[in-house]
């Protein structure tokens, strides 16, 4: 199954909760599936295994037009990222007071669409990648083992960039090496620099 298959389903996951959980709330309680296996991919592979192979809300941005621009990689640090998270938890708590779980279900789906429209309007004003880029999740498990997966870089690379061009987030492997190995928290695993380049300069290292 090809990446763009796998992305589908998943979006197509992503959107029925999204449309339907309103009034069955009991679907936003995927959301914990979702970091349930964010967390082990951060724990077996290292970092944001999860976000770049999992994450059904990844899937659907990365299905959206790309809009040619840049996603700020730094707009929000992890402090910043995880006070907005908590601060907005509060927030819906204080406002709707669940006492159910069916309530609570409400809770957590207000997050999920409060969350995607956040991400809809930085597609447009930026990328479609750029509520990867600000996540709370997403910082919470770059934090987690992130030296454990690597991309190393043969020295067959002709700096050619084009892997460069379908990294979510511009980076270029060849570029920012140590003993040949591309280290990068913010690096999503997602294999898009691997699959793009010409040569097969590059390979994941895994569980390093
Ligand atoms: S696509 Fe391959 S050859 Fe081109 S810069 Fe990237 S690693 Fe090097
Ligand atoms: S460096 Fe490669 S694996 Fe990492 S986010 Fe960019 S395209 Fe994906």
């Amino acid at each position: 199954m090809t990446r763009k298959t796998k992305d589908r389903i998943k979006a197509l996951v992503f959107v029925i909760v999204l449309a339907l959980g309103w009034k069955y709330p009991y679907l936003a309680y995927c959301l914990f599936v979702n970091v349930a296996v964010g967390l082990v991919g951060a724990l077996r592979h290292g970092g944001r295994h999860g976000c770049g192979n999992f994450c059904p809300r990844g899937a659907f941005y990365s299905l959206l037009p790309d809009t040619g621009r840049k996603v700020p990689t730094k707009l929000l640090s992890r402090k910043t990222s995880l006070f907005v998270m908590v601060a907005m938890v509060a927030g819906l708590y204080l406002w709707m007071r669940p006492s159910t779980v069916r309530g609570w279900g409400f809770l957590f789906y207000a997050m999920i669409a409060i969350t995607t429209t956040v991400g809809l309007v930085g597609w447009l004003v930026f990328n479609r990648w750029f509520w990867c880029s600000v996540c709370p999740m997403g910082k919470i498990y770059k934090t987690i083992r992130p030296e454990r997966t690597a991309i190393r870089v043969a020295d067959t690379c002709v700096k050619c960039g084009l892997c460069s061009r379908v990294c979510p987030f511009g980076f270029t492997p060849p570029k920012d090496t140590q003993d040949g190995l591309f280290r990068n928290p913010d690096c999503i695993q997602c294999r898009r620099c691997i699959d793009r380049c010409p040569r097969h300069t590059l390979t994941m290292e895994d569980g390093l």
